[in-house]
């Protein structure tokens, strides 16, 4: 393939409703966190998960750190995270004085490893904060059982999750908390906005005081409380109703993106069936009884001389392919606030190998395609003296633009 190509890694993609909510918003005169389109963004997370409670903020970063607080962990507190992960999720507990717990991962999944997470626990072990990888759920069923088993707070960092499912469940719903982000890299988003999610009846009035500066002004607005007065520590939690409205603009076609998005998905994932046959790269794995949301798309090369040769030759096409994450636990944060237990070879394996390609509503077939031949190029190029011609499948279930 000779033409010029030049595909983002990501574009955000407005849904239709943008202008006109945001319009509606400004006419309203209230433009402040909480008001009418965050509540709408809320009770769609509330129906769509069954949630008891979800609150809009203004971030996933500050879901995590409202997390911390519910948790009421104390300095010195274990919080168990995969080592594979986002910043956000260790540093939201490290804000609180508690100690993240690396663990190493599902060599198939990149999900945290139940057995890992078991042999991590301690006397100050407080909480599990699990990320579902891709929108691929982690094994739910084992995890919470060790943390009934052990009292532990389940957090769902649900960050790529959104519309993804676990035998049925919608992922948001399975932890004691759960946290969503609406930022501009999300299949849903505003630019910068996230939520959290309340499983536990009895958090929900705390979280409320928390969101609105460790004041009772949630309740004072519902008529529960005649004044409303400082009641404990919080913050400033609330996404402003500008943001909210296009939040609600984005949320009321979540399952279309969400559908476009899991296109592409399955258009990569059958396209390079034959490249993982050959033992070229190998694909993402969706274990039985988890539907994902179609976030991300992901390749492992066989080594990190080769992911980088491949990077860089798609770069070369003009196919913006990225990688992540570095290990948290080689990171210099990750050792000043962190603790290792146990080696995590399979983070730092997949970190070395992983590379992550061009995914977002409205990439259409026709880059798509064009991201796969850019993909067989690198790798067959890699592998020029083997001399395998692999043409790319010729099935395209993705729709054509509507
Ligand atoms: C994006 C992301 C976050 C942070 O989200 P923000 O809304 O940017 O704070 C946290 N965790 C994971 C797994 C993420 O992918």
């Amino acid at each position: 393939m000779t033409e010029a190509t030049n595909i983002p890694f990501n574009r955000p993609s407005l849904a239709g409703g943008e202008h006109r909510y945001i319009d509606e918003a400004l006419a309203s005169g209230k433009l402040s966190g909480n008001g009418q389109f965050a509540d709408r963004c809320a009770q769609w997370l509330e129906r769509h998960t069954g949630a008891t409670k979800a609150l809009i903020t203004p971030s996933c970063t500050a879901a995590l750190e409202m997390s911390g607080i519910l948790a009421e962990l104390t300095p010195g507190d274990e919080v168990i995270v995969p080592d594979f992960a986002f910043v956000s999720t260790a540093n939201a507990f490290v804000l609180r004085g508690a100690v993240p717990v690396f663990v190493d991962i599902d060599p198939r999944t990149l999900n945290i490893d139940p057995a890992a997470i078991e042999q991590a626990i301690s006397e100050r072990t407080r909480a599990i904060v699990v990320i579902h990888y891709g929108g691929v759920a982690c094994n739910m069923d084992r995890i919470l059982a060790i943390a009934r088993r052990h009292e532990l707070t389940v957090i769902e960092d649900a960050a790529h999750a959104i519309e993804a499912t676990y035998n049925g469940r919608p992922l948001g719903s399975l932890g004691d908390l759960a946290t969503f982000s609406f930022h501009e890299t999300k299949n849903v988003q505003c630019g910068e906005g996230g939520a959290l999610l309340i499983n536990d009846p009895q958090l929900v009035e705390h979280a409320e005081i928390i969101q609105e500066k460790g004041t009772d002004r949630s309740q004072f607005f519902r008529g529960a409380v005649d004044k409303y007065t400082w009641r404990d520590t919080g913050s400033s939690y609330l996404l402003s109703e500008v943001a909210s409205a296009f939040l609600w603009a984005q949320l009321e076609h979540a399952p279309r993106i969400t559908a476009e998005r899991r296109d592409v998905w399955q258009h990569y994932f059958e396209a390079f069936e034959p490249l993982e046959k050959d033992e070229l790269l190998s694909r993402p794995y969706v274990p039985a009884g988890c539907v994902h949301s179609g976030h991300l798309f992901y390749v492992l090369l066989p080594t990190v001389e080769q992911r980088d040769a491949v990077l860089g030759a798609l770069h070369q096409r003009g196919v913006h392919a990225v990688f992540h994450y570095l290990p948290l636990h080689e990171s210099p944060g990750g050792r000043r606030y962190g603790r290792l237990p146990r080696p995590a070879p399979v983070s730092r394996d997949a970190s070395s190998r992983l590379l992550r390609l061009p995914l977002w509503a409205g990439l259409g077939l026709e880059r798509t395609e064009a991201v796969v031949e850019a993909v067989y190029a690198a790798v067959r190029g890699q592998r020029s003296r083997a001399g395998r011609g692999i043409a790319p499948p010729t099935s395209s279930p993705i729709r054509a633009p509507a």
